[in-house]
Formats: structure tokens, C-alpha cells, sequence
């Protein structure tokens, strides 16, 4: 049991960059690839960021295959009215953002 939960924390700190996403980054994030968004649960448009403040924090799901358990790391948002999670997988997000990157560097914004 205990050799099984080394294994899941080694998952996470194997590739500990996953684990740091600014709270901006991903706000700008979500105004670009989900911006017209609603919850699927009571049709709510405002979302709140779980974060500590400056990082996003991770939601990290355990996932149970033939191949074994893995972890699937989630940066998430919640509902402000009926509080539902919506989690969206860490590796699109850390892509998207890269992207958003080059393009702002591209067009000189920051300058
Ligand atoms: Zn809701």
C-alpha cells in the first residue's frame, strides 16, 4: 500500500512544471479557448479560479488502467453560484498557453 502511494507522488514530481501555472495564465487562457463558457449545471457564466493566489492549484485524479494507476493533473475552476467543478487536464492548458506566448512575443505585446 505504502509502496503504491510513493508511486503516485513520484508521478506528480516526476514532472514537478506541470505543477506551476500562474493564475493569470490561466484566466487568459480560459478568455481564449473557453470564452463564451457556462456551467453545466445551473448555466451560471462566472468561474472562479482554484488557486493559492499567485499558482493555480492542481486537482490531481488517480486514474486505474491494466497498465496501473496514473495521475491525471487537473488545474480547475468552480461556479460561483452552484459550485461546480469543472477541471480541465493540465497538459492542453500548459500547450495553450505556450501558444499564447509565442503569439504575443511574435506581435511585441510587452514591449
Ligand atoms: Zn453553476
Amino acid at each position: 500500500m505504502a509502496e503504491k502511494q510513493d508511486s503516485k507522488k513520484q508521478g506528480i514530481e516526476q514532472d514537478p512544471f506541470i505543477l506551476r501555472l500562474q493564475t493569470g495564465d490561466f484566466i487568459r487562457f480560459l478568455d481564449t479557448v473557453t470564452p463564451n463558457a457556462t456551467c453545466p449545471s445551473c448555466g451560471n457564466t462566472s468561474f472562479e479560479v482554484i488557486s493559492d493566489g499567485d499558482h493555480c492549484m492542481v486537482l490531481a485524479t488517480t486514474m486505474h488502467g491494466p497498465s496501473g494507476e496514473r495521475i491525471l493533473p487537473c488545474f480547475a475552476v468552480y461556479c460561483d453560484r452552484c459550485g461546480f467543478i469543472r477541471p480541465h487536464s493540465v497538459f492542453p492548458v500548459q500547450k495553450a498557453v505556450a501558444e499564447l506566448d509565442a503569439a504575443e512575443a511574435e506581435d511585441g505585446v510587452g514591449d
